[in-house]
Parts: structure tokens; C-alpha cells; sequence
């Protein structure tokens, strides 16, 4: 053969600059690129021999990577198909594609998507080299050896050389901007990085050994992959312990998984893999250790999404699928109706096999029901058919620490928590400990009370009711619990107007200024053995709060003060005394000014019914406006006379007080002020 010389068939004046300049960030996946031209060459011989189209030993397989620092090479020989002077021009000679520069503008931000999409995966060497020769000698008999020799022009030189053994070696004069590509441990890491579970032997450099006080090269061939990934492997060939070994060479230093998902899947796309759950300890570790996508064993990205569903990035492990298209952009990735299918096979997957595990042994999985909760929950929000699958496993915690599904969870319930209209009311609670003396009530009225503390729930919560019939969540404190299951035969104070609004006012005087915090002051007939007062909560106001927190655009609700029902138990003694009290003490005292104030009420709605057609004149109309600001005065004044009474009766405010602590609210000098009282009450 003579020496060719030629030009490198592409369109641009000189695309290595293009190259360098484009794709920059991501300079060390040519070595991927190249360990893996030399694996699918190792491949393709073996394939070749296993039809018996090729005759001769095959020997050794294994690809080498070799630094030579003094001479500046880094070189990546294999010992597979070989090409002749033909196949360099066909294969390496001829990039064919046009508007090159126009294509490298559009993709310059996607580095992979360049040099998958356009056969790039060699010329990626140039990145990091000046020069790049190629030495091979094909499988085929009576090959000639060939030298290519290319400095980053589009010039090239080829020629005939004598090379003596099958296989191709690529060898990368590194130029002086990538030096660091001429460490051993450099190309170690890379090589770890993108290469450990390639399917023929990658060897690079030799193990060492502790001697004289330092590690040293022994002379034994440092292997970088293990050859048969775990995920490869049969299920049934794999123990427990394989398993667990897997994950933890994956993700050193990480706790056990608690479960593991074998994926494998032939048809209708490609796709195997092992997913992991790990007990999540924080949030680092959730975006350090992800799962990792692997093209026929070769790194490709940690970034999946797009490929698995949003809720399964909480996941760990590997996922190796030749159908996902790995080389284009993420936006495309997001729509490629392959990418979505396998998206909906992982999650069918991953919801059955949690099943099966919960069915298996129900005690394994109640014991790490915590730690999965949070991902099941994420799932449940996010994903309409994960959530159906997993409303047969979802388990409810309750205050004592027992796991309940969903239809067990409505046996237990079902004849002490049905309301009036035939709802079934879920009781929960937030903060088991701030909510303590509410639990207490609740459970003594014979309720169960879940436990809702995890970082989802208030979101999940509302799921669950539009999921479960005719079922309502109420929180344990935002009503007494004589009134959590509204029942037909609710039992109301017995007060008379007068009675009522004098007590009104005797409690509305003694609240404290809570900063944001809006009182309404209501009477109830409860237990004897309840509390005096009570504060709950509005389920619903609150709910629209919490809501507003987590999401902008909800502001008004936001803006609101929190509003509290300030509930006092007219059957509870210390109340009854207080009642018989202002009664005999305050009522007659109040006699003069609710009769006035009654008298102008009373002219008031003489007016209004003696209007024709309901419809006030200037003069009548003139006459309401008077009386009712007469009668607003009236009532202040009225008001005036109850808080002034109120002063002088310290249990009032002490019962007050006592529901304001139960809840937190009472602080600062209100609390000292508290305090005193109590001392002087004893
Ligand atoms: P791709 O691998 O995407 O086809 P490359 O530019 O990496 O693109 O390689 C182009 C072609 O050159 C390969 O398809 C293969 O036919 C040939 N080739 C590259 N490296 C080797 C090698 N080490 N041994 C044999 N053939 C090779």
C-alpha cells in the first residue's frame, strides 16, 4: 500500500476547533468513547467466532489503557476486529454530514448528543489530543497492518505498517492543556467512572501493594470492571447478600437498602437493572447517590430525569437500557413515547413488587414502613397509576404506633367514627406532643387518632379524601372532642340570649392580645370531665393556611390571622360556678342596660316592619340610623359593665388561660402574669 494522504471528509474547513471549543465540559468522556470502540470490536470478534466466520484463537480479550507520562501517550489497544485500510476510510475517514457548524450551534450545550448522534465518538480523542494515531491489523486473513495518523487538521495520513498482533490501539498524543489525562490515577477514576461494568476486561495500570512504607506497582495487571454486572445476572442466581453487596459497591459508606427491585424486560423495549431503596438519612445523600444510567454496561448519567418517574429519583441503583435515546436532548428525552413507556413499566414494576413484598412478610414491611412512607406518599401525589396500585399496600400509622391499610384501617373505625350524614371521620394528629391533651380527649371518647407528622401530609391528606368515600380528615384539636363526629343528638348550651351575651363579653374582655391569632368565644354543653375552655382550630381555615405556606399565589389566606374558637364547657363545675355567679352578681347590675338596649331594638324592627314594601323613607330611615348607633352604645356600654365584673372574677381568666397554655399561646408577660394568678388562687 502507498502512503494516502487525503482530507477527512467534512464539510467545515476544520472541525476539530468546533469540537474543542463546543464541547469543553465535558472532555473526559473520550476516554469513554474510546474504551468502548474497543469493547464493541472485542465483541464483535467474539460474535464472529461463536458463527465460526472467524477460525483462529482468540486469546486474550482485555483492553488496555496504558500512560506513558514521558511520552506524553495515553493509548487504548484492544485486540478485536481490527480495521483495514478500507474500513479507516469508511469508518473513520468519511464524516459524512454537512451544515456541521450549523449542527454543533444548536447542540452546544448537549455535549453527549453531538457525539453519539454523528458517529462523533472517536474524533471526541481530539478534545484532549493533539495527535491521534490509529495502528491496526484486521481479523481478516492476510490483513495488512495500517497506520492513521491525524494532528487535528482535517489532513490525515495513512499507510501501511507491520503490526503483529490482531486489534486495534489508539494512541492519543495528549496535548499540554490535558496533562492531567497522563496520570494513572487520573485515568483510573475516569475508568471507574465510566467503565466498571463493561462486559470484556479493562485493564489499566498494575495493583499495588503496601511495601517498604509506601504502595508500589506489583507486577500483576490491574483490572478496572467487573465483567458481569450484577443486573445482567439472573434473579434466581442472586442471594440477599449479592444484593446488598451490589448496592454498597455502588454507593460506598451507605446504610442497608431496605428493598430491591430486579428489573428485566425484553419486550417492547430493552431494559434491565436493579432499583434501590435506601433508608434516606438527608437530602444530600438523595441527590449524591442516584441512579445511574448505563447503555449496554457503558456510564452514561446519574441525571435521569425524564427516563424514571419524578417520585423514583429517591431511588438508587442502575438502570441499562439500549432503547432510551441516550444522545439527544433532555426536552426530547422528556417526549419520546419509548422513554414514557418505560417511565410506566418502572412504576407498575416498582408498585407490584412492593405489594408482593408487603404480602410476603407484612411484619418486615410494617418495621420499615417509616422509611419508605415519604417515597410511597411522593408517588401517591405524583403519579396517578402508582397511586392506584398503591392504595392495596399504603399503610396508616395510628398514635399508638399500629399499622393499618386503608380497608382494615375503615373496619376499625367504622362504627365509632361515622358522622351524622354517613362519613367516616379520620382523626389525626400533626404534633403528637403539642397536641397531647386533645389525643387524650379523643381516644377517651373511644377514637383512634393517626398519625399524620410526615413532611407530605398535608398535602397527602387531601388525596386521601378525594381517594377514600365518604370520608372527611379532621384534625384531633380543631374541635372538642365531643363534636369531632357531629352526631344527631349534639347537645347545646342551655343559655338564654341575655345569659349568653353577658358571658360573651366576660370572656371576650379577658383575652389576651395574641399577635396574628383572631378569638371566637362559644358555648358548648360538654362533659363535666372536660376542660373548662377550650381552643380548637378551624379544619378548614387552617388547612388554607398551611396551604398558603407551601404555595405562593394563595397569599390572601396567608395574610389572615389564624382564627381560634375559644370554647367554654357550660356542664364543667368551675364554669357553672362562674355562670351562677355573674347571674346573681352581675345581672342585676346589667338589668337597666339590656332592657334600654332591648327597648331600642325593639323600636327598631316597629320601624322597619311599618315601612311599605320594606322600603324605609328619608325620614323613618333618619330614625333607624339613630337608634341603631344609640343601641351600638348601648351595648359597649353593656360590655363595659360585663369586663369590668369580669376584672374581679380571677377564674375567668384563669380558665382562659389554661386552654391558651394547652396550646402554646400563652407566653411572655401573659404567662408570668398566669403564673401569679395561679399562686394567689391557691
Ligand atoms: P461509533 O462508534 O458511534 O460508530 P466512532 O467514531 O466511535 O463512531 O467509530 C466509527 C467506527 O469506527 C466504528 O463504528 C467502528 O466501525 C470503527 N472503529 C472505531 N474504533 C474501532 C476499534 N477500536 N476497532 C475496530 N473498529 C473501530
Amino acid at each position: 500500500m502507498q502512503t494516502q494522504k487525503g482530507t477527512i471528509g467534512v464539510t467545515t474547513e476544520n472541525i476539530f476547533p468546533v469540537i474543542k471549543k463546543f464541547l469543553y465540559s465535558d472532555h473526559e468522556i473520550f476516554l469513554r468513547e474510546l474504551v468502548s470502540n474497543a469493547v464493541d470490536a472485542t465483541q464483535k470478534l467474539r460474535t464472529l467466532a461463536s458463527f465460526g466466520e472467524y477460525k483462529d484463537e482468540l486469546g486474550e480479550l482485555d483492553v488496555r489503557v496504558t500512560v506513558d507520562a514521558e511520552k506524553g501517550t495515553l493509548t487504548v489497544s484492544d485486540r478485536g476486529i481490527g480495521m483495514t485500510a478500507e474500513d479507516i476510510d469508511k469508518y473513520i475517514n468519511q464524516i459524512a454530514f454537512s451544515g456541521a457548524e450549523e449542527f454543533l450551534e444548536k447542540y452546544k450545550d448537549s455535549a453527549n448528543s453531538i457525539i453519539g448522534h454523528f458517529g462523533l465518538g472517536f474524533y471526541s480523542a481530539f478534545m484532549v489530543a493533539r495527535k491521534v494515531e490509529i495502528r491496526s491489523l484486521s481479523y481478516k486473513d492476510g490483513a495488512q497492518g495500517v497506520r492513521w495518523e491525524c494532528d487535528g487538521s482535517p489532513e490525515y495520513t495513512m499507510e501501511a505498517v507491520d503490526k503483529g498482533d490482531r486489534g486495534t490501539d489508539i494512541i492519543l498524543y495528549i496535548d499540554d492543556e490535558n496533562k492531567k489525562f497522563l496520570q494513572q490515577s487520573e485515568i483510573d477514576a475516569l475508568l471507574k467512572k465510566y467503565c466498571r461494568f463493561l462486559p470484556v476486561p479493562v485493564i489499566s495500570g498494575k495493583e499495588q501493594e503496601w511495601k517498604d512504607g509506601k504502595m508500589v506497582d506489583t507486577d500483576r495487571d490491574k483490572v478496572i470492571n467487573s465483567t458481569q454486572p450484577m443486573w445482567m445476572r439472573k434473579p434466581a442466581d442472586l442471594t440477599d447478600e449479592d444484593y446488598r453487596n451490589f448496592y454498597h459497591e455502588l454507593y460506598p459508606g451507605q446504610e442497608d437498602p431496605l428493598f430491591w427491585i430486579h428489573l428485566n424486560v425484553d419486550y417492547p423495549f430493552n431494559l434491565t437493572g436493579i432499583l434501590f431503596f435506601p433508608k434516606i438519612k438527608n437530602n444530600f445523600e438523595v441527590t449524591k447517590n442516584r441512579i445511574q444510567l448505563y447503555c449496554n454496561q457503558v456510564y452514561v448519567t446519574d441525571s435521569v430525569e425524564g427516563v424514571v418517574p419524578e417520585f423514583m429519583m429517591l431511588l438508587q441503583g442502575v438502570i441499562d437500557s439500549p432503547d432510551i435515546p441516550l444522545n439527544v436532548s433532555r426536552s426530547y428525552l422528556q417526549s419520546d413515547t419509548a422513554v414514557k413507556k418505560i417511565s410506566g413499566y418502572i412504576t407498575k414494576k416498582v408498585a407490584s413488587r412492593l405489594e408482593d413484598i408487603f404480602k410476603a412478610d407484612r411484619p418486615d414491611f410494617e418495621k420499615k414502613w417509616d422509611d419508605i412512607r415519604i417515597f410511597i406518599e411522593y408517588g401517591m401525589l405524583t403519579d396517578e397509576k402508582f397511586c392506584d396500585a398503591a392504595m392495596k399496600f399504603l399503610l396508616l400509622t395510628d398514635t399508638e404506633k399500629r399499622h393499618f391499610t386503608l380497608e382494615e384501617y375503615r373496619t376499625l373505625i367504622e362504627a365509632s367514627q361515622t358522622d351524622k350524614d354517613g362519613n367516616m371521620v379520620y382523626i389525626y394528629t400533626t404534633d403528637p406532643t403539642a397536641q397531647y391533651s386533645y389525643i387524650q380527649a379523643a381516644v377517651a371518647k373511644g377514637y383512634d387518632v393517626l398519625l399524620m407528622d410526615g413532611q407530605l401530609d398535608s398535602h397527602f391528606i387531601g388525596l386521601l379524601e378525594s381517594k377514600i368515600e365518604k370520608s372527611r380528615f379532621v384534625r384531633v384539636d380543631s374541635d372538642t372532642a365531643d363534636r369531632l363526629i357531629p352526631s344527631a343528638d349534639q347537645k347545646s348550651a342551655d343559655l338564654t340570649p341575655e345569659v349568653r351575651d353577658m358571658l360573651t363579653a366576660m370572656f371576650r374582655s379577658q383575652l389576651p392580645n395574641v399577635e396574628k391569632a383572631e378569638f371566637i368565644v362559644t358555648f358548648e354543653a360538654l362533659s363535666p370531665d372536660a376542660a373548662p375552655v377550650m381552643i380548637t382550630q378551624n379544619e378548614y381555615m387552617r388547612r388554607m393556611k398551611d396551604m398558603a405556606a407551601l404555595q405562593p399565589g394563595m397569599s390572601f389566606y396567608g395574610e389572615l390571622p389564624d382564627s381560634y374558637n375559644l370554647i367554654v364547657n357550660t356542664e364543667q363545675p368551675v364554669i357553672k360556678r362562674i355562670v351562677d355567679s355573674a347571674d346573681a352578681d352581675l345581672m342585676p347590675k346589667l338589668r337597666q342596660g339590656i332592657d334600654a338596649l332591648a327597648a331600642d331594638n325593639a323600636a327598631i324592627k316597629s320601624l322597619r316592619d311599618s315601612a311599605t314594601d320594606g322600603k324605609l323613607n328619608d325620614e323613618q330611615q333618619k330614625q333607624v340610623d339613630e337608634l341603631e348607633s344609640k343601641a351600638a352604645d348601648q351595648r359597649r356600654s353593656n360590655d363595659d359593665v360585663a369586663a369590668e365584673y369580669a376584672k374581679g372574677q380571677p377564674l375567668v381568666k384563669q380558665t382562659i388561660d389554661l386552654a391558651l397554655l394547652a396550646n402554646g399561646l400563652l407566653r411572655g408577660a401573659e404567662l408570668s402574669a398566669f403564673i401569679n394568678r395561679s399562686v394567689s388562687l391557691l
